[in-house]
């Protein structure tokens, strides 16, 4: 077999199995054996760039990040369907269809979950993808492209068995993920890293990254059930395309798709599927009903922004009564005060809810609530249940006005909230209810970046008490850290010897490291250019820090309202007498990269981007983002995009990994 046949039948394998994993649910191979046909194909279209195709199974890992989304016109607009909220509004619109089309007409309806997700439309060009747009407004969505092609249940190319495949097809749908899914995904997520509200804010958020390497790695799903514009699409009716679609190897709503001729037929079908909802395996809303046959559809047209032909039949949202036992106040790992509903435990919607957030002062003002009353609680897609409305009418007079307490329920300091913010705070950088994540922040890789020091290792030195400041991490006891389970002698020396290196940090590292608020890398940077000194911070004011270029008035006022709190004081007084000899580097004038700047593109083989800009720095060079004609050298890695293009088309020299150590006279470690 030549090389070309052997590279087009793996990806034929690997569409297959793919199809059968994700779309069928029937697995066809083992891990293993496919990981083996994906390698052999990646090596050999590594090997031979001339093979390269962007429908090739190998381009769903993701492609290099782009700085934006291009915005799409859709060929057709997407249109919204009319809503349907009880039966009777049901029954008007088969009564409204019967009208137009005739009484003797006979109509039969396509049923489908309607799934609570995020709109998608794909463009199929002879059977191949080329184009995916989020449905946007409607009229204009965004060019997604990158990121559809790593969902594992969108093929790249249609398969040609059974109905013929149209030249041009617009195929729409919607993108989600499964509740366990879901729910497995943010157990895992950090607070810092923040947890997703509910499955379909999931969805938007991995689809809505430039990077989509890591829309790769999460765990979307997507079924199809309409098209927009179609040049050849040989179907006539609904159920017909469904068929269709699942002959080219696209999921579809199974097993909830349905025709069904009467309208009672429709409303059973509809208040089953809502007791059932739980059991479906990802979060639908309703059902939408549509007209089976295409020709009554063109009789029936739209209106300006419905199809006259569909409805969206919602379910009602999942609420109880319940009381309102207490208000409870958690503090979050980033300081954030947050009123909690602790309710007589309630059953609803398949789990027992026995307490709600209820986010923000503003919100318990705006709800009116007060303890002992009895409420209304709503579970809507999202995982956390919300009090949606007090019963006032069932109040006694024994219920109790609630003040959100004006110190921090963990340490006592006095809460801060911030003019344009609703949340109120615990500055102190010492908060137990904080500890752990501000001292786990203070030695992470872009701080103080103390080897060794994990999450974990964090979390065991504070339950131990062995660190109830920041400071504390540099008065650690080899005899204290050894006890600590899975800790070593080997391990517990390292540690110490990376403890003590640290003390030589940079002052930016330590400034962005005291986790104040709106004070990433870059503003600790500046600032600590300007001060030259980790006491100088102690005596700066809003007016000094302002001055600074670049640093905000919500920075300033951040540090400063830092620096004020008596405790973050301590810290800093602390770390200064143990010796924490942080320095600012000068700004490097001279280095063989001086007055040189560098945009960083693709993957390099060994660096990663944020070493590469330290190395470039380091050398007196200027990482920046985007390729211009000033650009001295564009480094580009593999898989590099867009900026390639534009480096080659302005003659901005480009150089590789290899190139950049040899200017500056460094080997890689
Ligand atoms: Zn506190």
């Amino acid at each position: 077999m030549d090389l070309k046949a052997e590279v087009e039948a793996l990806r034929q394998r690997l569409e297959e199995l793919n199809h059968a994993y994700y779309v069928l649910d029937s697995p066809r191979a083992s891990d293993g054996e496919y990981d083996e046909l994906f390698r052999r194909l990646e090596r050999l279209e590594h090997e031979h760039p001339e093979f390269a195709s962007l429908t090739s199974p190998t381009q769903k890992v993701g492609a290099a990040p782009l700085s934006a989304f291009a915005s799409v016109k859709h060929r057709e607009p997407m249109l919204s369907l009319a809503n349907a909220l009880n039966d009777d509004d049901i029954r008007d619109f088969h009564a409204r269809i019967l009208k137009l089309l005739g009484d003797d007409m006979d109509v039969a309806y396509s049923f489908e979950p309607k799934i609570d997700g995020i709109g998608l439309g794909l463009t199929y060009e002879h059977g191949e993808l080329t184009l995916a747009a989020t449905r946007g407004d409607g009229t204009k969505g965004e060019d997604i492209t990158a990121n559809a092609r790593t969902i594992s249940s969108i093929p790249l190319r249609l398969k040609n068995e059974g109905y013929p495949i149209p030249d041009f097809i617009e195929i729409r749908g919607e993108v989600f993920t499964t509740t366990h899914a879901f729910e497995e995904f943010n157990s895992k997520r950090t607070e810092e890293e923040g947890r997703y509200a509910n499955p379909r804010n999931f969805t938007g958020g991995s689809l809505r990254q430039l990077d989509s390497r890591i829309t790769a790695a999460r765990p979307l799903d997507a079924v199809f059930y309409a098209c927009g514009e179609a040049k050849g699409l040989e179907v006539r009716s609904q159920e017909e395309l469904i068929r269709a679609f699942q002959s080219w190897g696209l999921k579809v709503a199974t097993p909830y798709f349905k025709i069904i001729g009467t309208v009672e037929g429709l409303i059973a079908a509809h208040h089953e599927l809502e007791d059932a909802r739980d059991q479906v395996p990802y979060e639908i809303d309703g059902t939408v009903l549509k007209v089976n046959d295409f020709e009554q559809r063109q009789i029936l047209g739209s209106r300006s922004r419905n199809p006259r032909w569909a409805i969206a039949c919602k379910f009602k949202s999942r609420q109880a009564s319940t009381t309102l036992l207490d208000i409870e106040i958690s503090v979050g790992r980033t300081g954030a005060l947050t009123p909690v509903a602790v309710l007589e435990p309630v059953p609803l919607g398949g789990v027992t809810v026995g307490s709600a957030s209820l986010h923000n002062v503003d919100e318990i003002a705006r709800l009116g609530v007060k303890k002992g009353d009895r409420v209304l609680v709503e579970r809507a897609g999202d995982v956390i249940p919300k009090v949606v409305k007090v019963l006032t009418e069932e109040r006694d007079g024994s219920e109790i006005e609630f003040q959100m307490p004006k110190e921090c329920p963990a340490c006592g300091t006095p809460v801060v909230k911030e003019a344009d913010e609703v949340v109120m705070r615990c500055t102190n950088a010492s908060c137990p209810a904080q500890l752990r994540g501000t001292v786990a922040h203070f030695v992470s890789k872009n701080a103080l970046d103390i080897d060794g020091l994990g999450e974990k290792l964090v979390a065991q030195l504070v339950d131990a008490g062995l660190v109830k400041r920041l400071d504390d991490i540099f008065r650690l006891q080899y005899d204290d850290v050894v006890a600590l389970e899975r800790m070593g002698k080997t391990s517990t020396e390292n540690l110490l010897t990376a403890i003590d290196t640290a003390k030589t940090t940079t002052l930016p590292r330590v400034f962005f490291g005291l986790g104040i608020r709106h004070v990433g890398e870059h503003v600790a940077e500046v600032v600590a250019q300007s001060l030259g000194s980790l006491g100088a911070l102690l005596d700066a004011t809003e007016d000094d820090l302002v001055a600074i270029h670049e640093v905000g008035e919500k920075a300033a006022e951040s540090i400063v309202a830092f620096v004020a709190n008596e405790q973050n004081k301590l810290v800093i007084k602390a770390l200064l007498d143990l010796g924490l000899n942080a320095t600012c580097e000068a700004q490097s004038t001279g280095g063989p990269l001086a007055g040189m700047t560098f945009v960083i593109t693709g993957t390099l083989p060994t660096l990663s981007r944020k070493d590469a800009e330290n190395l470039i720095k380091k050398h007196g060079g200027k990482p920046v983002s985007s390729v211009s004609k000033k650009t001295s050298f564009l480094l580009a890695g593999e898989k590099a995009g867009s900026k390639l293009k534009k480096a080659e088309s302005l003659g901005v020299e480009i150089i590789d990994e290899s190139q950049i150590y040899s200017m500056v006279g460094d080997a890689p470690q």
